[in-house]
């Protein structure tokens, strides 16, 4: 199998698992208890959220974990909308967002905010001028993903940062593609509230965290036992983190990676007429290739690109299989056209350079196929 669908999840790294077995078996205690194992516990998962925090340059206390990247974009922007209700209901996003942040803001649409969704040009980025322009006097939230799951496209969130903190406004970026693959300063970069998942840099599924700066009030959206500082209750995924924090800590070398993509790149362009690539190249992230192939399906040489044991995608997890065309691609402009003859490749720290030719072969192969049928 060659995998290059690492955007939409990856191979646990075997750091990750190492870090977890033990705290499944010997000291598998509720890190709430008062023994011994107990404490082993609660250590494992107060280093972790050390090393979590000091990848971001955030304070160990601003750290809360969470069940993954979606739990975090709907924390930060339901609980930052309740407690600022009184201030103001309005909320700006852009329309690039992964649904996570998309269909939040749906939600407090119902709950009475007004959200302004930004457009992006045809490079996929936000001008933080049109930003800047769209704050009102009631604007009480930001939300801006720092690098977008189907392009790689990154937004200028230091920019962002900077317009957020001198209008006095909140400013959350949704940092589940971006972080441990490009560094993230939340305090350079004027960043309130930040969503990271594990499972994007080779940790478990179904734990994240959200850095909230100490300064930004957030009430929890999850009631319990009053674990994390009371803000998120819940039985802490002790496993889960550990897995997480050593993911990170083995973190793939982002200069590799992208060397790999731009081989791949290269190599795609040069061997089948006819490509597009995608989103700014120059601002992206090292390891997604995103291009639309003229004349064919993406859908389809998906299909065939499996049966080969190929495994890429036509964009998000989430709309792949609906048979719509990606809301990130249209966002940029594109005909339907383009936007179903889309392929994302996501790269990372194991592929090679003959998987990459290999691939570039069944797809030439399979895009002529399809060339044939339609002439
Ligand atoms: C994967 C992803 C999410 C969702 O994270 P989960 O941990 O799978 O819930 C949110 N935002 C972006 C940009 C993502 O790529």
């Amino acid at each position: 199998m060659i995998y290059l669908d690492n955007a939409a999840t990856t191979k646990l790294k075997k750091s990750a698992l190492e870090a977890m077995l033990p705290v499944m078996t010997e000291n598998f205690a509720n890190p709430s208890a008062v023994y011994l194992a107990a404490g082993k516990a609660r250590r494992v998962m107060e280093e972790a959220r050390d090393v979590l925090a000091e990848g971001i340059n955030a304070d160990r206390n601003e750290i809360f974990f969470t069940s993954g990247g979606t739990e975090s974009d709907n924390w930060a922007l339901l609980g930052v909308a309740e407690s600022l209700r009184d201030k103001g209901r309005h909320v700006i996003t852009q329309k690039t967002e992964h649904h996570a942040v998309l269909n939040a803001c749906k939600n407090l649409e119902r709950r009475g905010f007004e959200v302004t969704y930004l457009d992006v040009d045809e490079n996929g980025i936000l001008d933080p001028k049109d930003l800047e322009k769209a704050v009102r006097k009631d604007t009480v939230l930001v939300s801006v993903m720092a690098a977008n799951n189907e392009t790689g496209v990154l937004q200028r969130i230091g920019e962002i940062g900077s317009i957020t903190r001198k209008k006095r406004i909140l400013f959350h970026t949704d940092g589940v593609q971006a972080f441990g693959h490009i560094p993230i300063d939340v305090k350079k970069m004027n960043i309130d509230l930040l969503s990271a998942s594990a499972h994007k840099i080779g940790g478990p599924k179904g734990v994240g965290l959200l850095f909230k700066d100490t300064e930004a009030e957030l009430p929890p959206l999850i009631f319990g036992g009053g674990q994390e500082r009371g803000l998120r209750s819940g039985t802490e995924n002790v496993p889960g983190i550990a897995g997480f924090a050593a993911a990170f800590k083995d973190r793939d070398d982002a200069k590799r990676v992208k060397e790999l993509r731009d081989f791949l790149e290269t190599v795609i362009l040069k061997e089948i007429k006819g490509v597009f690539v995608n989103g700014n190249t120059d601002e992206r992230l090292p390891g997604i290739l995103n291009v639309s192939i003229n004349g064919v399906k993406g859908e389809s040489v998906l299909m065939r690109l499996s049966s080969l044991g190929i495994c890429a995608s036509t964009g998000s997890a989430c709309t792949a299989g609906s048979g719509k065309p990606s809301h990130v691609l249209k966002a940029m402009g594109f005909s339907n056209e383009r936007c179903n003859s889309s392929l994302r490749f996501s790269l990372n720290g194991e592929n090679t350079k003959e998987e990459m030719l290999e691939t570039v072969k069944a797809l030439k192969d399979i895009v002529e196929d399809f060339r044939k049928i339609l002439a």
